[in-house]
């Protein structure tokens, strides 16, 4: 199988050889033929598997085909929950119509609208955008929707999570009722089907499930310990282990920046991704963890969910997340099939009850250990941590998705991303 099979053009081929894939990725695969026959297609593979450039590639095909060069009205809307998704996308974007005659722009709130306005005004072919700032650009007459012709929902189980339903009906009212839909999830849940049901018209459904890999293919292991000693049990595993690249996940805002000191205090470079950091920090935080010069990322579920963060050593849970699907989420960042990863997670009594919720969910019993000097709590209350930071219980329904990365093995991911 081959990109060229698959129908894409030489301008696209060429792209894409540039950013080195070699196979297109099973959901690639999957999805890229019926959009270039101007179907709509609701898609579903598990994240890092490439869906930006399944329906990125096609897109750009369908765009160049029939160009409306000398106006430049908008004709494709990507819609992404987050603003370093947005960035991503319109990075791909990019990317792969480097040898096309497209425009494209990104907006997303948080910074200074001006120089997305102007940006606008010179006309482009695809825009990318978080709802509330295009709904934002949108009323005060910046730009307009009237001419749509491709419509992207991307991470469309995040956008459902972050509540952003009202703003994606009400995005959908502003563009042409006639035009091609497609909506990419990592996961299948019954509220992903019924907005598919609003949005889309008689779509072709297509899922990637990566084969010969599972949960076990990841070292999980559980470190019961007493609250207050989770930090140095923290560093002194990083420490010993002389762990280069770890992603640690904590359940709040203020977790992450607290962890995040106290392991600077401890020599250990570290930075933080959550909601309340400023754009730039953010990226900041990524590219230089992705880079090696972050030795630790900590990262609340929300930031961390649909990131291109490359597959990882060492995951570690400093506190279990109170939804069940997160941890195998977190969980799913690290250990490929041969490699050594390793998901580790710091419980405390408190989170008794997040464990078996876990265990029920990914249907295993896990072997608690506890290391010599970090000791639980045997006096410490099991009620579970009261229910900060806003955040939506989300209905059930997403499938665990213990399964690894869907690249064919010439290409790995990982790899990939190494090389970059
Ligand atoms: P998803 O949206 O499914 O989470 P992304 O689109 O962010 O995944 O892709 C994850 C990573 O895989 C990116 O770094 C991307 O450049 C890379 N990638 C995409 N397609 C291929 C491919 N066919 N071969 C190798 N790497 C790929
Ligand atoms: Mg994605």
């Amino acid at each position: 199988m081959t990109f060229k099979s698959l129908g894409l053009i030489e301008a696209l081929l060429k792209a894409v050889r540039l950013q080195g894939y070699e196979t297109p990725s099973p959901i690639q695969q999957k999805a890229i033929p019926p959009i270039l026959e101007g179907l709509d297609v609701l898609a579903s593979a598990q994240t890092g598997t490439g869906k930006t450039a399944g329906f990125t590639l096609p897109m750009l095909q369908i765009l160049s085909k029939n160009s409306v060069l000398h106006r430049r009205p908008l004709r494709a809307l990507v819609l992404t929950p987050t603003r370093e998704l947005a960035d991503q996308v319109y990075n791909n974007v990019k990317h792969y119509s480097k040898f096309l005659d497209l425009r494209s722009a990104v907006i997303f709130g948080g910074v200074n609208q001006n120089p997305q306005i102007k940006h606008l005004r010179n006309g482009v072919d695809i825009l990318v955008a978080t709802p509330g700032r295009l709904i934002d650009l949108e009323n005060q007459g910046h730009l307009s929707l009237s001419k749509v012709e491709i419509f992207v929902l991307d991470e469309a189980d995040r956008m459902l999570d972050m509540g952003f339903k009202r703003d994606i009906d009400k995005i959908r009212s502003l563009i042409p009722s006639k035009r091609q839909n497609l909506m990419f999830s990592a996961t299948f849940s019954r509220e992903i089907k019924s907005l598919a049901q609003t949005i889309l018209q008689r779509p072709t459904v297509v899922e990637a499930t990566p084969e010969n890999t599972t949960v076990e293919a990841i070292a999980q292991q559980i470190y019961r310990v007493a609250k207050e000693k989770k930090t140095n049990l923290l560093i002194k595993l990083i420490q010993d282990g002389n762990w280069k690249q770890v992603l640690v996940f904590t359940r709040t805002k203020h977790g992450a920046n607290k962890l995040c000191k106290k392991l600077e205090s401890a020599r250990i470079f570290a930075m933080a991704i959550h909601g309340n950091k400023s754009q730039s920090a953010r990226t900041r935080a990524l590219s230089g963890f992705k880079n090696h010069e972050v030795r630790v990322l900590v990262a609340t579920d929300i930031a961390a969910r649909g990131l291109d963060i490359p597959l990882l050593p060492h995951v570690v849970n400093y506190e279990l997340p109170n939804i069940p699907e997160d941890y195998v989420h977190r969980i799913g960042r690290t250990g490929r099939a041969g490699a050594n990863g390793v998901a580790l997670s710091l419980v405390c009594a408190e989170e008794t009850s997040y464990l078996a919720s876990i265990e029920k969910l990914t249907k295993q019993r896990f072997k608690k250990e506890i290391i010599d000097g970090f000791e639980p709590d045997p006096n410490a209350s099991t009620l579970p941590p009261k229910q900060g930071g806003g955040r939506h219980q989300r209905r059930g329904g997403v499938r665990p998705t213990n399964k690894r990365s869907g690249f064919a093995s010439g290409a790995s991911r990982s790899s990939y991303n190494r090389r970059r």
